[in-house]
């Protein structure tokens, strides 16, 4: 997919005053710090449209995104971050779990994995969230540059062998890199191939 517009329409805390549209869209979430920022720019060829953060954990918004005036991508709050408090944490379950639930033009999560670390409950919990409530999803692996192709290749291995430990069906995954673009036509592709049936 070539992407030939990318603009920002919204930033807001209720999914209620989320765009009235019935476009589709495409969820990106993760814990902070995973490259969610640098992913959707390196997905869209924008410098700034996501702001990567100097302060993870502080942008606890949903964020529309307008792309090639046909989709939203969708930028929610990162999470998992050590330093914000029991009722911020609470908060952001109750905000990210309404969002699911409730948004139906939602066609597909992607969850970003450090592909540098191990599996960490903290996302293996929430993608058996997604499973629970039916919501569809893949795994992008972010910073793949950061590995050697045999390290990167055995944590992969190694992801999806714990997965396998609960899930009966895999979810698809992708490998990809900001700084590269590695992964970048196989994201956009499978959206375009979403996006056209
Ligand atoms: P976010 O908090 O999930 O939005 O993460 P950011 O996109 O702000 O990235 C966090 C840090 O990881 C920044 O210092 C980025 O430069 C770095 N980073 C993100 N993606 C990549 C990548 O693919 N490769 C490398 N080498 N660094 C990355």
């Amino acid at each position: 997919m070539k992407i030939t517009s990318a603009e920002f329409v919204i930033s807001n805390s209720e999914v209620a005053k989320c765009p009235d549209s019935r476009l589709p869209e495409y969820a990106f979430i993760g814990r902070s710090n995973v490259g969610k920022s640098s992913l959707i720019n390196m997905l869209t060829e924008r410098k700034n449209l996501a702001k990567t953060s100097g302060r993870p954990g502080k942008t606890q918004l949903i964020n529309h995104f307008l792309i090639n005036k046909s989709w939203h991508l969708v930028d929610l709050p990162g999470y998992g971050y050590a330093q914000v408090s029991k009722s911020a944490k609470k908060t952001f379950q109750k905000f990210i779990t309404a969002y699911f639930e409730k948004r139906e033009q939602m066609i597909c999560a992607f969850v970003l994995i450090d592909s540098r670390h191990k599996p960490q409950p903290i996302d293996l919990e929430f993608m058996e969230w997604l499973g629970e409530h039916q919501v569809p999803f893949c795994i992008i692996y972010t910073k793949a540059d950061k590995l050697k192709p045999k390290a990167l290749e055995r944590n992969i291995n190694d992801y999806q062998a714990e997965m396998l430990q609960t899930w009966t069906e895999m979810p698809q995954y992708f490998i990809t890199s900001s700084s590269s673009g590695m992964g970048r036509d196989e994201v956009l592709d499978y959206i375009d191939r979403i996006n056209s049936q």
